[in-house]
């Protein structure tokens, strides 16, 4: 065993650190209050080279592991959570369904995506179909040498922002999973509009709907075969669900680090509020649990780096990393007294922010029902179970 992270690894983090501490920390609060995608940030970082990593190099990425990928979504979400879940999470979802189109797609869409000059969005959710994702009600209908396409997706991250959108829809509508397909829609064809939302957290990061009628895109742009999509899409979630809660532990332990010099400067009853138990234990939990999560999500990623599979790692971390980040950055906020509950201190944001990875890339329920099969086995899923 070897809980060190290698020489590259710890210049990739130092790197990221810096750059978070110059261009995104600064900017947390100015992107949320003006609800702006910072797209200019997205240039920089796909100009470093730090989206999509795990691109092989023949299809034109880095091929980096995913451990890198982790180190990577920690740095950037100790600066901006929210900005990390739109470039490194749903990147990741988009770079591995991208790296796995033709080569007209990887010339047209992956190809600019790495580099920063586009925005992916990755739509599966439908305003009937969340956790339920495979009741999806977006049909894909073959017309020649073209899909039309009509529906709903609902929920999705940067979908305001978003150059190309990777939608999922049933070609097969009888065959449940097994007919759905992943397709690349370029976001200003005829027959498309958006819709944006008024979120609590997350703000910058202009999340909405796309609403599809007749869109007609090249039979090109599906990705894989038909049928495929669902699968490829599920594949993501089991590395994109450790990098969100990376991405959730991150601003809790910075918050924590921040609480610990503000109890050890601020006195009450003549002395530092630190030297209180009933304010240093909190911390000291927080700290605990957070370093145990945080712990199981690198060992998930060097998981996928060996090549082992990480459903059941990913649902774990994924129920708990949100839960327990919210937890200490709640009381972080309090332990700041009412400074704390203003938005002169970045905690009420990363409250807000935080409460959106608990339902991102599926609730905590779901990630809980995820290693409920991976325990006790299919036939023991609430919607599978039959009375013999
Ligand atoms: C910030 C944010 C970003 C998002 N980004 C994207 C994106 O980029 N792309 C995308 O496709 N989607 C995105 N989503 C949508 C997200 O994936 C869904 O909201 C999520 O999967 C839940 O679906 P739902 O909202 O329809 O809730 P529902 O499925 O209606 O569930 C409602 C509640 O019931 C619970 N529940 C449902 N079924 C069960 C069950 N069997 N057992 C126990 N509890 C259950 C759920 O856990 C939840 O608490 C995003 C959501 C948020 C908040």
């Amino acid at each position: 065993m070897d809980f060190e992270f290698s020489d590259e690894e710890k210049a990739l983090a130092d790197m990221v650190r810096k750059f978070t501490e110059k261009e995104l920390a600064p900017f947390y609060s100015k992107w949320d209050r003006e609800e702006k995608f910072p797209r200019h940030i997205n240039k920089k970082i796909g100009e470093l080279g730090l989206i999509g990593i795990t691109v092989a190099p023949e299809k034109g990425g880095m091929g980096g592991s995913h451990v890198a990928e982790g180190v990577i979504t920690e740095e950037a979400s100790r600066g901006d959570c929210s900005l990390a879940m739109s470039i490194f999470v749903v990147g990741h979802l988009c770079a591995v369904l991208l790296e796995q189109g033709n080569e007209r797609i990887r010339t047209e869409f992956l190809e600019p995506f790495l580099g920063g000059d586009t925005l992916p969005a990755f739509c599966m959710t439908e305003p009937e179909a969340g956790t339920d994702a495979v009741a999806m009600r977006t049909r894909a209908i073959k017309n020649g040498s073209s899909y039309i396409l009509n529906g709903e997706k609902s929920g999705i991250t940067v979908m305001m922002d978003a150059d190309i959108a990777l939608v999922f829809a049933k070609t097969d509508p009888g065959a449940g999973a097994r007919g759905v397909s992943c397709f690349v829609v370029p976001t200003d064809l005829p027959g498309i509009t958006r819709q944006s939302y008024a979120d609590m957290g997350c703000k910058g990061i202009t999340r909405g709907s796309i609403f599809m009628e007749d869109v007609e895109i090249p039979e090109d742009y599906l990705i894989g075969q038909e049928g495929m999509g669902f699968a490829m899409g599920m594949q993501a979630f089991d590395v994109s669900r450790i990098l969100l809660s990376l991405e959730a532990i991150a601003p809790a332990m910075v918050s924590l680090e921040e609480t610990k010099e503000y109890t050890m400067q601020r006195n009450a009853f003549g002395r530092p509020l630190a030297t209180f138990e009933g304010v240093s234990f909190p911390i000291v939990e927080h700290i605990s649990i957070l370093e145990a999560v945080r712990l199981l999500c690198y060992k998930g990623l060097w998981m996928r780096d060996q090549g082992m599979s990480t459903t059941k790692i990913a649902g774990m971390v994924k129920w708990m990393a949100p839960r327990f980040s919210t937890n200490a950055i709640r009381d972080c906020l309090v332990l700041h007294g009412h400074y704390g509950y203003t938005q002169e201190f970045p905690l009420e944001q990363r409250l807000r922010d935080v409460i959106a990875i608990e339902i991102a890339d599926g609730t905590s329920q779901v990630s809980k029902l995820v290693v409920q099969r991976e325990l006790f086995g299919r036939d023991f899923l609430p919607y599978n179970y039959r009375n013999r």
